[in-house]
Parts: C-alpha cells; sequence; structure tokens
C-alpha cells in the first residue's frame, strides 16, 4: 500500500489489544481494587486485582494503538513493579496511547472493544464507557463500539473469577 505523502509508515495499519484481570472481593477478603472500566466506576462486590487500578478495558486500548504502531506493550512501557504505577489511575496510559498517535503521526479510523464478563451486566454502562474510552482519546463517539459477553457460566470468566477485553484498532496516517 502506498505511504501517505506525511509519513514514511504505510497509510493504514491495525492493532489488537488484549488484557484479563482477576476479580476477587476487596480487601479484607481479597485483593480487588473497585471495579472500574473504561474509566467508569462501576458497583460490584469484586474488583479486579492489579498493580494499577486494573482498568483492563483502558489497558487492552493502549496495547492496540502500541501494537498497531509497532511500539512497546503496556508492560514494557509501564513495568509492573515500578511503584510509580501502583494503584496507577488507567487514564494516564490512554493519554500516552494519545502522545504516541500524535508522535507517530497517525490517527483512529475505528475502535472495537469486547469485554467478556459473566458479572456485573454492562448494558447499563455501555454508553458511558464508549463515551469515556472516546473522550479519552479525543475522537467522536460513533468511532468506538464496545460489545459486552458472557462466558456461558464456564471457566474462571463465566464463575466470575476473572474478566477479559480484546481490542481491535484501525489508524490511518494523518
Ligand atoms: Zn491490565
Amino acid at each position: 500500500m502506498a505511504a501517505s505523502p506525511s509519513t514514511t509508515g504505510p497509510a493504514f495499519r491495525v492493532g489488537h489489544g488484549y488484557d484479563l484481570h482477576r476479580l476477587e472481593p476487596a480487601p479484607p477478603a481479597g485483593r480487588g481494587r473497585p471495579f472500574i472500566l473504561a474509566g467508569v466506576p462501576i458497583d460490584h462486590p469484586a474488583g479486579p486485582v492489579g498493580h494499577s487500578d486494573g482498568d483492563a478495558v483502558l489497558h487492552a486500548v493502549y496495547d492496540a494503538i502500541a501494537g498497531a504502531l509497532g511500539e512497546p506493550d503496556i508492560g514494557q512501557a509501564f513495568p509492573d513493579n515500578d511503584p510509580r504505577y501502583d494503584g496507577a489511575d488507567s487514564r494516564m496510559f490512554v493519554a500516552a496511547a494519545v502522545e504516541l498517535l500524535a508522535r507517530r503521526r497517525y490517527a483512529i479510523v475505528n475502535l472495537d472493544v469486547t469485554v467478556v464478563c459473566e458479572r456485573p451486566k454492562l448494558s447499563p454502562h455501555k454508553r458511558r464507557m464508549i463515551e469515556s474510552i472516546a473522550g479519552l482519546l479525543g475522537i467522536d463517539a460513533s468511532l468506538v463500539n464496545l460489545k459486552g459477553k458472557t462466558h456461558e457460566k464456564v471457566d474462571a470468566i463465566g464463575e466470575g473469577r476473572a474478566l477479559e477485553v480484546h481490542v481491535v484498532v484501525l489508524l490511518a496516517a494523518s
């Protein structure tokens, strides 16, 4: 494919991000942090276990964008043994992805998010999650899609002990 005149890279780049976090009750019963997904706090008795705030959607968004650009993944860019990221607000990772896009001169064509999670039910929160992602990326909400799926009660995800997220993003040279 011909490169855009404004960049030495290809005109389009596709990326996939994946993340999984265990879900546990809040301390002292478990190590779960407050349940927050796509930057939206959701009332739920269990929450993600993680070094940062455990927001799997925002982590997968970062990895999809970084992956499309061939940049280091979130674990390399923000090591989980670095105390600076203990309990970190994951919106900072998306801000870093926006900086990567600007530096590499790419813009988001669209972004498709799939959350696999037995509970809580995400449908009442879907609109807010889409608007949150779009707002953090500085793009129109019509460019962001989010699907919630269950795991049919099987395996750790189906038993509510974990959730996973897939994100696919398409970038165009800007
Ligand atoms: Zn994560």
